[in-house]
């Protein structure tokens, strides 16, 4: 059976996702479950319960055997079926090959450095990437990932051979505060951070400030002390959280102020981190 992963969106020329102008692409699905998460919608597989397709107002949404089926033509991007879902999941997603995307992707190369393909989680599909980033190698694209660092890197060895790097988000230190944060748990994001840093893989290192809620100096110094001589080496962005997109007790928390990741940079530079980026 051909590989396919739920492809969630593709946005042709993103200058945030990596260096220089790229493709990114989002995958649908994610192990945990953000408090601050600005894509809810990808976060689970649709169940077929129905709800969105008796909502949608241009007819777009259809079930067939139990599944929803999106008229990607007759879609009118109102959001409402993302509006109605309770199970944070989206009925605008296609199930696509590798060689389908790259399809898409291949028309855009004349004009970007590489692709992103990030989620939901993305490494929830190894084997599509994998595929995926082959077919871009192969015509001198570029090839990140972006991660919440939940899943074992290390037993995907054939995965990195075709990845330039990992853009990290390390969302918490504390295990408590990660738990809380995100439903999930922090260890395997440490040992994909010592992984991935000692193998000299990782891209950027990405932590959201939420005052109240990430504890971004118990993060950044719990990182400092992981990464010891390593850390000059790491990218480190720093990223105020803004609350577009957010559902749940963070839609109305305040953005951190200027003066506040002024501070973090300061303290980020007195741990030893040389190449930060504030965002
Ligand atoms: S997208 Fe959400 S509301 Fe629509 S069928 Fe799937 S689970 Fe139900
Ligand atoms: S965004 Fe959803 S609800 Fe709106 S037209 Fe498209 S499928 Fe229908």
């Amino acid at each position: 059976m051909a590989c396919r992963a739920p492809v969630n969106r593709i946005i042709p020329f993103s200058l945030v996702d990596g260096p220089g102008a790229r493709c990114s692409v989002f995958l649908q699905g994610c192990n945990i479950a953000c408090t601050y998460c600005h894509n809810p919608e990808t976060q689970r597989l649709c169940v077929g319960c129905g709800v969105c397709v008796e909502s949608c107002p241009a007819g777009a949404l259809s079930r067939a055997d139990g599944s929803v089926i999106w008229d990607r033509t007759a879609c009118v991007a109102c959001d409402t079926c993302i509006e109605v879902c309770e199970h944070r999941a989206s009925p605008r997603i296609a199930w696509q090959t590798p060689e389908e995307i790259f399809g898409i992707v291949r028309g855009y190369a004349p004009f970007i450095r590489g692709i992103t393909v990030s989620g939901g989680e993305c490494m929830l599909y190894p084997g599509f990437l994998r595929e995926l980033f082959s077919l871009c190698k192969a015509v001198g694209l570029g090839t990140l990932i972006d991660s919440n660092g939940t899943i074992d890197f290390a037993a995907h060895e054939d995965l990195l051979a075709v990845s330039d790097g990992i853009m990290l988000d390390v969302k918490a230190w504390d295990p408590d505060v990660f738990s809380k944060l995100t439903g999930g748990d922090v260890a395997p994001v440490k040992r994909n951070l010592a992984f991935l840093a000692e193998r000299g893989r990782i891209e950027e290192l990405r932590v959201v400030v939420i005052d109240g809620w990430t504890d971004p100096e118990d993060t950044l110094a719990g990182m400092a002390g992981l990464l010891g001589e390593r850390t000059g080496a790491q990218r480190l962005r720093l990223t105020k959280f803004r609350r577009f997109g957010v559902r749940g007790p963070l839609a109305d928390a305040p953005s951190p102020t200027d003066e506040r990741m002024a501070a973090l940079v300061r303290l980020a530079e007195r741990l030893g981190f040389a190449d930060i980026v504030l965002s």
